[in-house]
């Protein structure tokens, strides 16, 4: 339902939760946040419930130097602490928040539980986590490319990956995704609301587009990996 992602150096945990309230009028049924910990690996809570529930369980020291965090609206799995997303793979090492609904879901579970995969949720988008762990590519670009391209439906995503904390890499097919541009800090969020306290230079992404952030620079290319132009927009917005 609702997307938020930041990378820069800022106190990351209260800025990406106060960027979830703003995302509450839209409704949600459970949160979650995830970050690349700067001494290695991810770190990741989540609760049913709202998003002061969320609040309540992160602790003190929850440092990030890129994060991520997501109100669900349940479309597949019930509303549990499990089906929150982020969702993260067996290694722990890609998280993934996502709005949207992976049509062929069922079909690509079978196929990844056949390989032996075991699934900690009963969400379509878990699938993703796995694409993209089990992704030979040598990027995290082409990692989360050759798993979009499997995927039949809609999403906006948001992934982190604990071997390149960098960088946060997002998609979009059918569901929005826009970019707040910064000066040495990069935020994303599936709705402009989220951003405008912080930046009013916008990108918004196509289907079929997907970006690149890191702290001091942001891309954006096609599925197909082709290079896209993205001029930043100036938006006017009453607070
Ligand atoms: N289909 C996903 C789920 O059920 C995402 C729902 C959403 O857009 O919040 O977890």
């Amino acid at each position: 339902c609702g997307i938020v992602g930041y990378i820069g150096k800022r106190d990351i945990a209260p800025l990406l939760l106060e960027g979830l309230a703003r995302l509450e009028y839209r409704g949600y049924d459970s949160a979650g946040i995830a970050v690349t910990a700067p001494k290695g690996g991810l770190k990741m809570v989540k609760a049913k419930g709202r998003v002061r529930e969320l609040e309540a369980k992160v602790p003190a020291r929850f440092k990030g130097t890129a994060g991520i965090a997501h109100t669900r609206w349940a479309t597949h799995g019930a509303p549990s602490d499990e089906n929150a997303h982020p969702h993260l793979s067996a290694d722990e090492k890609v998280a993934v928040v996502h709005n949207g609904i992976i049509d062929n879901a069922s079909d690509l579970r079978r196929k990844l539980e056949a390989e032996g995969v075991e699934f900690l949720s009963e969400t379509d988008t878990e699938v993703l986590t796995h694409l993209i762990a089990r992704s030979s590519a040598a990027t995290l670009e082409d990692k989360v490319r050759q798993a979009v391209r499997l995927i039949e439906g809609t999403y906006g995503i948001a992934v982190l990956h604990a071997d390149f904390p960098d960088r946060i890499v997002v998609a979009r097919n059918g569901s929005p995704v826009v970019l707040g541009i910064g000066e040495k800090e990069m935020f994303v969020a599936s709705d402009i609301a989220a951003l405008v306290t912080h930046t009013r230079q916008i990108v918004t992404l196509d289907d079929g587009e997907m970006a690149t952030l890191t702290a001091e620079d942001f891309r954006t290319y096609t599925t197909e990996g082709t290079s896209t132009s993205a001029e930043p927009t100036t938006v006017e917005w009453e607070a």
